[in-house]
Protein backbone atom coordinates (compact mmCIF):
# COMPACT_ATOMS: atom_id res chain seq x y z
CA UNK A 1 0.00 0.00 0.00
CA UNK A 2 1.21 3.48 -1.04
CA UNK A 3 0.84 6.75 0.97
CA UNK A 4 0.27 9.96 -1.22
CA UNK A 5 -0.43 13.34 -0.40
CA UNK A 6 -2.42 14.83 -3.01
CA UNK A 7 -3.14 18.93 -2.98
CA UNK A 8 -5.65 20.89 -4.44
CA UNK A 9 -5.63 24.73 -5.40
CA UNK A 10 -8.13 27.60 -5.05
CA UNK A 11 -9.32 27.03 -8.64
CA UNK A 12 -10.03 23.03 -8.17
CA UNK A 13 -12.01 23.92 -5.11
CA UNK A 14 -13.72 27.38 -6.29
CA UNK A 15 -16.93 25.94 -6.36
CA UNK A 16 -19.53 22.94 -5.38
CA UNK A 17 -19.19 21.40 -8.57
CA UNK A 18 -15.22 21.56 -8.49
CA UNK A 19 -15.67 20.36 -5.02
CA UNK A 20 -17.34 16.98 -5.99
CA UNK A 21 -14.95 16.74 -8.92
CA UNK A 22 -12.21 17.04 -6.30
CA UNK A 23 -13.94 14.32 -3.62
CA UNK A 24 -13.86 11.71 -6.91
CA UNK A 25 -10.32 12.09 -7.67
CA UNK A 26 -9.73 11.39 -3.78
CA UNK A 27 -11.66 8.84 -3.26
CA UNK A 28 -10.62 6.82 -6.51
CA UNK A 29 -7.43 7.21 -5.29
CA UNK A 30 -8.09 5.39 -1.80
CA UNK A 31 -10.13 2.59 -3.77
CA UNK A 32 -7.25 2.02 -5.60
CA UNK A 33 -5.76 0.48 -1.81
CA UNK A 34 -3.71 4.29 -0.78
CA UNK A 35 -3.97 6.10 2.27
CA UNK A 36 -4.50 8.99 1.00
CA UNK A 37 -3.85 12.64 2.44
CA UNK A 38 -5.34 16.19 1.20
CA UNK A 39 -4.25 19.37 1.65
CA UNK A 40 -6.48 21.97 0.43
CA UNK A 41 -6.19 25.83 -0.33
CA UNK A 42 -8.90 28.41 -0.32
CA UNK A 43 -11.90 28.56 -2.65
CA UNK A 44 -11.00 30.49 -5.77
CA UNK A 45 -9.98 33.80 -5.42
CA UNK A 46 -11.25 33.86 -1.18
CA UNK A 47 -7.72 35.05 0.35
CA UNK A 48 -7.66 38.07 -1.91
CA UNK A 49 -11.11 38.72 -0.79
CA UNK A 50 -10.16 38.43 2.79
CA UNK A 51 -7.24 40.80 2.01
CA UNK A 52 -9.38 43.32 0.82
CA UNK A 53 -12.07 43.11 3.18
CA UNK A 54 -9.28 43.93 5.92
CA UNK A 55 -8.15 47.03 3.93
CA UNK A 56 -11.66 48.12 4.29
CA UNK A 57 -11.51 48.17 8.14
CA UNK A 58 -7.57 48.82 8.66
CA UNK A 59 -5.13 50.04 5.78
CA UNK A 60 -2.31 48.63 7.96
CA UNK A 61 -3.39 45.85 9.95
CA UNK A 62 -1.45 43.82 12.12
CA UNK A 63 0.17 40.56 10.44
CA UNK A 64 -0.80 38.85 13.53
CA UNK A 65 -4.67 39.28 13.07
CA UNK A 66 -4.24 38.94 9.30
CA UNK A 67 -3.06 35.24 10.02
CA UNK A 68 -6.53 34.85 11.70
CA UNK A 69 -8.48 36.13 9.00
CA UNK A 70 -6.26 34.09 6.20
CA UNK A 71 -6.47 31.05 7.20
CA UNK A 72 -10.27 30.48 7.83
CA UNK A 73 -10.46 30.39 4.13
CA UNK A 74 -8.91 27.33 4.11
CA UNK A 75 -11.33 26.04 6.96
CA UNK A 76 -14.17 26.56 4.18
CA UNK A 77 -12.75 24.08 2.00
CA UNK A 78 -11.60 21.13 4.27
CA UNK A 79 -14.89 20.97 5.63
CA UNK A 80 -16.84 21.17 2.29
CA UNK A 81 -14.32 19.07 0.45
CA UNK A 82 -14.79 16.55 4.04
CA UNK A 83 -18.57 16.64 3.65
CA UNK A 84 -18.04 16.05 -0.10
CA UNK A 85 -16.52 12.32 0.67
CA UNK A 86 -18.79 11.50 3.96
CA UNK A 87 -21.13 11.34 1.01
CA UNK A 88 -19.60 9.15 -0.69
CA UNK A 89 -19.21 6.58 1.77
CA UNK A 90 -15.40 7.35 2.72
CA UNK A 91 -14.72 7.54 6.49
CA UNK A 92 -12.83 11.23 6.43
CA UNK A 93 -11.61 13.81 8.79
CA UNK A 94 -10.76 17.78 8.22
CA UNK A 95 -7.92 18.82 10.50
CA UNK A 96 -6.77 22.67 10.54
CA UNK A 97 -3.24 23.03 10.26
CA UNK A 98 -3.19 23.17 13.70
CA UNK A 99 -4.83 20.21 14.79
CA UNK A 100 -2.01 18.22 12.02
CA UNK A 101 0.76 19.32 14.16
CA UNK A 102 2.15 22.37 11.90
CA UNK A 103 4.63 23.90 14.32
CA UNK A 104 5.78 27.27 12.33
CA UNK A 105 8.26 30.36 13.21
CA UNK A 106 6.76 33.57 14.73
CA UNK A 107 6.99 35.61 11.97
CA UNK A 108 3.40 36.38 10.86
CA UNK A 109 1.88 36.25 7.35
CA UNK A 110 5.44 34.40 6.21
CA UNK A 111 6.35 31.59 8.46
CA UNK A 112 8.43 29.24 8.36
CA UNK A 113 7.49 25.75 9.16
CA UNK A 114 9.89 24.44 12.01
CA UNK A 115 8.40 20.85 12.16
CA UNK A 116 5.20 19.05 11.46
CA UNK A 117 3.82 16.49 14.81
CA UNK A 118 2.52 14.04 12.71
CA UNK A 119 0.92 11.86 15.77
CA UNK A 120 -3.01 13.23 15.11
CA UNK A 121 -1.68 12.59 11.23
CA UNK A 122 -0.84 8.98 11.93
CA UNK A 123 -3.57 8.10 14.32
CA UNK A 124 -6.19 9.10 11.77
CA UNK A 125 -4.50 7.26 8.75
CA UNK A 126 -4.40 3.66 11.38
CA UNK A 127 -7.78 4.04 11.76
CA UNK A 128 -8.10 4.18 7.66
CA UNK A 129 -9.68 7.75 7.47
CA UNK A 130 -9.11 9.71 4.30
CA UNK A 131 -7.33 13.04 6.32
CA UNK A 132 -8.06 16.67 4.55
CA UNK A 133 -5.34 19.45 5.99
CA UNK A 134 -6.42 22.96 5.51
CA UNK A 135 -3.07 24.38 3.72
CA UNK A 136 -1.08 27.29 4.28
CA UNK A 137 -1.62 27.68 8.12
CA UNK A 138 0.41 26.54 11.04
CA UNK A 139 0.92 27.83 14.77
CA UNK A 140 3.45 29.25 16.67
CA UNK A 141 5.23 28.59 20.17
CA UNK A 142 2.68 30.65 21.63
CA UNK A 143 -0.15 28.68 20.05
CA UNK A 144 -0.94 31.86 17.82
CA UNK A 145 -2.06 30.92 14.08
CA UNK A 146 0.20 31.91 11.31
CA UNK A 147 0.24 31.59 7.44
CA UNK A 148 3.07 30.69 5.21
CA UNK A 149 3.34 33.25 2.62
CA UNK A 150 0.91 33.78 -0.83
CA UNK A 151 0.92 30.06 -2.12
CA UNK A 152 1.74 28.50 0.49
CA UNK A 153 -0.06 25.30 0.86
CA UNK A 154 2.14 23.49 -1.67
CA UNK A 155 4.55 23.74 1.05
CA UNK A 156 2.01 22.27 3.50
CA UNK A 157 1.56 19.35 1.16
CA UNK A 158 5.15 18.77 0.37
CA UNK A 159 5.71 18.91 4.47
CA UNK A 160 3.34 16.31 5.04
CA UNK A 161 5.29 14.08 2.76
CA UNK A 162 8.46 14.38 3.99
CA UNK A 163 7.42 14.13 7.78
CA UNK A 164 5.16 10.86 6.82
CA UNK A 165 7.61 9.56 3.89
CA UNK A 166 4.91 9.64 1.63
CA UNK A 167 5.57 7.88 -1.99
CA UNK A 168 4.13 10.62 -3.72
CA UNK A 169 2.79 14.46 -3.35
CA UNK A 170 1.07 15.33 -6.61
CA UNK A 171 -0.03 19.00 -6.99
CA UNK A 172 -3.13 19.12 -9.00
CA UNK A 173 -3.95 22.93 -10.30
CA UNK A 174 -5.72 24.77 -13.32
CA UNK A 175 -2.88 23.81 -15.81
CA UNK A 176 -1.48 20.01 -16.71
CA UNK A 177 1.91 20.54 -15.60
CA UNK A 178 4.89 22.92 -15.55
CA UNK A 179 5.58 24.17 -19.39
CA UNK A 180 8.30 26.38 -20.53
CA UNK A 181 6.54 29.26 -19.64
CA UNK A 182 3.14 30.25 -18.36
CA UNK A 183 0.97 28.85 -20.89
CA UNK A 184 -1.83 31.82 -19.90
CA UNK A 185 0.63 34.33 -21.06
CA UNK A 186 2.78 32.37 -24.16
CA UNK A 187 0.25 30.84 -26.75
CA UNK A 188 2.83 28.39 -28.00
CA UNK A 189 4.40 27.35 -24.81
CA UNK A 190 5.18 23.50 -24.47
CA UNK A 191 4.60 21.07 -21.31
CA UNK A 192 7.47 19.62 -19.44
CA UNK A 193 7.50 15.70 -18.86
CA UNK A 194 10.29 16.50 -15.88
CA UNK A 195 12.45 19.22 -14.78
CA UNK A 196 14.85 18.93 -11.94
CA UNK A 197 14.33 19.98 -8.60
CA UNK A 198 17.45 22.93 -9.07
CA UNK A 199 15.38 24.50 -12.23
CA UNK A 200 11.89 24.51 -10.69
CA UNK A 201 13.44 26.08 -7.71
CA UNK A 202 14.71 29.05 -9.77
CA UNK A 203 11.88 29.08 -12.32
CA UNK A 204 9.53 29.07 -8.78
CA UNK A 205 12.26 31.89 -7.19
CA UNK A 206 11.79 33.86 -10.60
CA UNK A 207 7.65 34.50 -10.86
CA UNK A 208 6.19 30.73 -12.26
CA UNK A 209 3.72 30.69 -9.33
CA UNK A 210 2.48 27.35 -10.56
CA UNK A 211 4.88 26.32 -7.55
CA UNK A 212 5.72 27.83 -4.20
CA UNK A 213 9.27 27.91 -4.47
CA UNK A 214 9.86 27.01 -0.47
CA UNK A 215 8.01 23.95 -1.78
CA UNK A 216 10.53 23.11 -3.99
CA UNK A 217 13.37 23.82 -2.07
CA UNK A 218 11.76 21.02 0.84
CA UNK A 219 10.63 18.48 -2.20
CA UNK A 220 14.68 18.88 -2.94
CA UNK A 221 15.79 19.12 0.41
CA UNK A 222 13.23 15.92 1.61
CA UNK A 223 13.79 14.03 -1.74
CA UNK A 224 10.39 14.28 -2.42
CA UNK A 225 8.46 12.49 -5.16
CA UNK A 226 6.65 15.56 -6.40
CA UNK A 227 3.88 15.92 -9.83
CA UNK A 228 2.38 19.04 -11.18
CA UNK A 229 -1.18 17.94 -12.59
CA UNK A 230 -3.96 19.14 -13.85
CA UNK A 231 -7.34 18.59 -11.96
CA UNK A 232 -9.52 19.06 -14.89
CA UNK A 233 -7.91 17.12 -17.60
CA UNK A 234 -6.96 13.11 -16.79
CA UNK A 235 -3.37 13.78 -18.44
CA UNK A 236 -0.10 12.69 -17.60
CA UNK A 237 1.79 15.67 -15.40
CA UNK A 238 5.13 17.07 -14.81
CA UNK A 239 7.51 14.95 -12.72
CA UNK A 240 9.95 17.26 -10.77
CA UNK A 241 12.82 15.33 -9.42
CA UNK A 242 16.62 15.12 -8.64
CA UNK A 243 18.20 14.17 -12.20
CA UNK A 244 16.44 14.75 -15.84
CA UNK A 245 18.11 14.58 -18.66
CA UNK A 246 19.97 18.25 -20.31
CA UNK A 247 21.47 16.90 -23.47
CA UNK A 248 18.98 18.80 -25.89
CA UNK A 249 17.55 21.86 -24.25
CA UNK A 250 19.35 24.50 -24.16
CA UNK A 251 17.21 26.03 -21.44
CA UNK A 252 14.07 24.84 -19.44
CA UNK A 253 11.63 27.73 -19.48
CA UNK A 254 11.13 31.64 -19.50
CA UNK A 255 9.23 33.14 -16.69
CA UNK A 256 8.36 36.54 -15.53
CA UNK A 257 7.90 38.75 -12.42
CA UNK A 258 6.27 41.71 -11.80
CA UNK A 259 6.15 41.93 -8.47
CA UNK A 260 9.62 43.71 -8.22
CA UNK A 261 10.62 47.02 -7.72
CA UNK A 262 13.98 48.69 -8.26
CA UNK A 263 16.16 51.45 -5.86
CA UNK A 264 18.39 53.48 -6.88
CA UNK A 265 21.05 55.46 -4.68
CA UNK A 266 22.47 58.13 -6.49
CA UNK A 267 26.05 59.83 -5.89
CA UNK A 268 27.21 58.18 -3.36
CA UNK A 269 30.75 57.71 -1.97
CA UNK A 270 32.63 55.52 -3.98
CA UNK A 271 34.33 53.66 -0.91
CA UNK A 272 34.98 50.69 0.23
CA UNK A 273 32.92 48.94 2.39
CA UNK A 274 30.12 51.46 1.26
CA UNK A 275 28.01 48.14 -0.52
CA UNK A 276 28.59 46.45 2.93
CA UNK A 277 26.60 49.37 4.75
CA UNK A 278 23.63 49.40 2.36
CA UNK A 279 23.14 45.44 2.14
CA UNK A 280 23.60 45.05 5.79
CA UNK A 281 20.99 47.73 6.55
CA UNK A 282 18.77 45.85 4.34
CA UNK A 283 19.50 42.50 5.71
CA UNK A 284 18.83 43.04 9.23
CA UNK A 285 15.42 45.10 8.30
CA UNK A 286 14.48 41.47 6.92
CA UNK A 287 14.73 42.45 2.88
CA UNK A 288 15.95 40.85 0.21
CA UNK A 289 18.09 41.74 -2.26
CA UNK A 290 18.30 40.96 -5.68
CA UNK A 291 19.79 42.46 -8.50
CA UNK A 292 22.41 44.89 -7.46
CA UNK A 293 24.05 47.18 -9.91
CA UNK A 294 27.29 49.47 -9.19
CA UNK A 295 28.42 52.00 -11.67
CA UNK A 296 31.48 53.82 -12.63
CA UNK A 297 30.64 57.65 -11.22
CA UNK A 298 32.85 60.53 -10.95
CA UNK A 299 34.48 62.43 -8.47
CA UNK A 300 34.83 60.14 -6.12
CA UNK A 301 30.77 59.27 -6.18
CA UNK A 302 28.96 55.98 -7.57
CA UNK A 303 25.66 55.54 -7.88
CA UNK A 304 23.92 51.77 -6.90
CA UNK A 305 21.00 49.95 -7.82
CA UNK A 306 19.17 47.20 -6.71
CA UNK A 307 15.84 45.47 -6.70
CA UNK A 308 13.71 44.51 -3.75
CA UNK A 309 10.51 42.49 -4.11
CA UNK A 310 7.02 44.78 -4.19
CA UNK A 311 5.98 44.64 -1.11
CA UNK A 312 9.36 45.54 0.74
CA UNK A 313 9.37 48.81 -1.63
CA UNK A 314 7.85 51.04 1.04
CA UNK A 315 9.69 49.74 4.04
CA UNK A 316 12.94 49.96 2.16
CA UNK A 317 12.86 53.75 1.33
CA UNK A 318 11.83 54.50 4.76
CA UNK A 319 14.83 52.55 5.95
CA UNK A 320 17.05 54.35 3.26
CA UNK A 321 15.45 57.81 3.82
CA UNK A 322 16.02 57.95 7.78
CA UNK A 323 19.75 56.91 7.17
CA UNK A 324 19.93 59.36 4.20
CA UNK A 325 22.14 61.63 5.67
CA UNK A 326 24.24 59.68 7.36
CA UNK A 327 25.06 57.29 4.43
CA UNK A 328 25.78 60.45 2.32
CA UNK A 329 23.24 59.63 -0.28
CA UNK A 330 22.33 62.18 -2.66
CA UNK A 331 19.23 61.25 -3.93
CA UNK A 332 17.15 58.09 -3.78
CA UNK A 333 15.16 57.20 -6.66
CA UNK A 334 12.44 54.16 -6.77
CA UNK A 335 10.57 52.81 -9.29
CA UNK A 336 7.61 49.82 -9.13
CA UNK A 337 7.16 50.03 -13.03
CA UNK A 338 9.77 47.31 -13.79
CA UNK A 339 9.69 43.73 -14.75
CA UNK A 340 12.42 40.81 -13.99
CA UNK A 341 12.67 38.76 -16.92
CA UNK A 342 14.86 35.57 -16.70
CA UNK A 343 15.81 32.19 -18.24
CA UNK A 344 16.44 29.18 -16.78
CA UNK A 345 18.24 25.98 -17.67
CA UNK A 346 20.99 23.46 -16.28
CA UNK A 347 21.36 23.26 -20.33
CA UNK A 348 23.19 26.63 -20.51
CA UNK A 349 26.19 25.78 -18.57
CA UNK A 350 27.37 23.66 -21.84
CA UNK A 351 26.14 25.99 -24.60
CA UNK A 352 28.12 28.99 -24.66
CA UNK A 353 25.68 31.14 -27.16
CA UNK A 354 22.31 30.78 -24.46
CA UNK A 355 23.16 34.46 -23.47
CA UNK A 356 23.64 35.93 -27.04
CA UNK A 357 20.45 34.83 -27.73
CA UNK A 358 18.49 35.77 -25.11
CA UNK A 359 19.60 39.18 -25.75
CA UNK A 360 19.04 39.21 -28.99
CA UNK A 361 15.42 38.34 -28.39
CA UNK A 362 15.12 41.35 -25.99
CA UNK A 363 17.35 43.47 -29.19
CA UNK A 364 14.65 42.23 -31.84
CA UNK A 365 12.07 43.49 -29.26
CA UNK A 366 13.48 46.34 -28.80
CA UNK A 367 13.86 46.33 -25.61
CA UNK A 368 15.78 48.01 -23.40
CA UNK A 369 17.87 46.43 -20.50
CA UNK A 370 18.38 48.36 -17.21
CA UNK A 371 19.90 45.40 -14.75
CA UNK A 372 21.72 41.91 -15.55
CA UNK A 373 22.12 38.96 -13.26
CA UNK A 374 23.04 35.71 -14.17
CA UNK A 375 24.41 32.31 -12.40
CA UNK A 376 24.75 28.63 -13.39
CA UNK A 377 21.46 27.88 -14.37
CA UNK A 378 19.56 31.49 -14.95
CA UNK A 379 19.86 34.54 -16.80
CA UNK A 380 17.74 37.74 -15.29
CA UNK A 381 17.26 41.14 -16.56
CA UNK A 382 15.62 44.13 -15.38
CA UNK A 383 13.12 45.71 -18.23
CA UNK A 384 9.93 47.97 -18.06
CA UNK A 385 7.13 46.17 -16.58
CA UNK A 386 4.62 47.30 -19.94
CA UNK A 387 7.60 45.26 -22.17
CA UNK A 388 7.14 42.11 -20.06
CA UNK A 389 4.59 40.02 -22.00
CA UNK A 390 6.24 40.84 -24.66
CA UNK A 391 9.85 39.78 -23.75
CA UNK A 392 8.41 36.48 -22.91
CA UNK A 393 6.96 35.96 -25.81
CA UNK A 394 10.13 36.74 -27.94
CA UNK A 395 12.17 35.32 -25.47
CA UNK A 396 10.17 31.76 -25.83
CA UNK A 397 9.81 32.10 -29.49
CA UNK A 398 13.38 32.08 -29.94
CA UNK A 399 14.34 29.22 -27.89
CA UNK A 400 11.52 27.18 -28.55
CA UNK A 401 10.36 27.69 -32.35
P1 LIG B 1 -3.25 26.95 -7.55
O1 LIG B 1 -4.41 27.81 -7.21
O2 LIG B 1 -3.64 25.58 -8.01
O3 LIG B 1 -2.19 26.92 -6.49
P2 LIG B 1 -1.65 28.85 -9.06
O4 LIG B 1 -2.47 29.95 -9.69
O5 LIG B 1 -0.91 29.16 -7.84
O6 LIG B 1 -2.61 27.58 -8.86
O7 LIG B 1 -0.63 28.23 -10.13
C1 LIG B 1 -1.08 27.82 -11.40
C2 LIG B 1 -0.82 28.91 -12.42
O8 LIG B 1 0.59 29.08 -12.57
C3 LIG B 1 -1.28 28.60 -13.83
O9 LIG B 1 -2.65 28.93 -14.01
C4 LIG B 1 -0.35 29.44 -14.68
O10 LIG B 1 -0.97 30.63 -15.12
C5 LIG B 1 0.80 29.81 -13.74
N1 LIG B 1 2.13 29.53 -14.29
C6 LIG B 1 3.17 30.42 -14.28
N2 LIG B 1 4.24 29.89 -14.87
C7 LIG B 1 3.91 28.62 -15.24
C8 LIG B 1 4.62 27.57 -15.90
N3 LIG B 1 5.90 27.70 -16.28
N4 LIG B 1 3.97 26.41 -16.12
C9 LIG B 1 2.68 26.24 -15.74
N5 LIG B 1 1.96 27.22 -15.12
C10 LIG B 1 2.56 28.39 -14.87
N1 LIG C 1 -4.83 30.56 -0.12
C1 LIG C 1 -3.46 30.98 -0.10
C2 LIG C 1 -3.18 31.94 -1.25
O1 LIG C 1 -4.09 32.26 -2.01
C3 LIG C 1 -2.49 29.83 -0.12
C4 LIG C 1 -2.51 28.98 -1.38
O2 LIG C 1 -3.45 29.04 -2.16
O3 LIG C 1 -1.55 28.22 -1.58
O4 LIG C 1 -2.09 32.43 -1.37
MG1 LIG D 1 -0.53 28.15 -6.03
Amino acid sequence: MSLIVQKFGGSSVADAKKVENVADIVTSAKKNGNDVVVVVSAQGDTTDILIEKAKEINKNPSKREMDVLLSTGEQITISLLAMAIEKRGFSVISLTGWQAGFKTKSNHTNARIIKIDTTRLKSELEMNKIVIVAGFQGIDRLFDITTLGRGGSDTSAVAIAAALHADLCQIYTDVDGVYTADPNLVKNSKKLEEISYDEMLELATLGAQVLHNRSVEMAKRYNVDLEVLSSFKNVKGTKVKERVNVEKLLIRGVTKDDYTARIALINVPDESGYAYHIFSLMGKNGINVDLIVQSYGSKSKKDISFTVPLDSMELATKILKENQERLQIEDIKVSDSVSKVSIVGAGMQMNPGVAAKFFEALYNANINIHMISTSEIKISVLIDKKDSSMAINSIHDAFFE
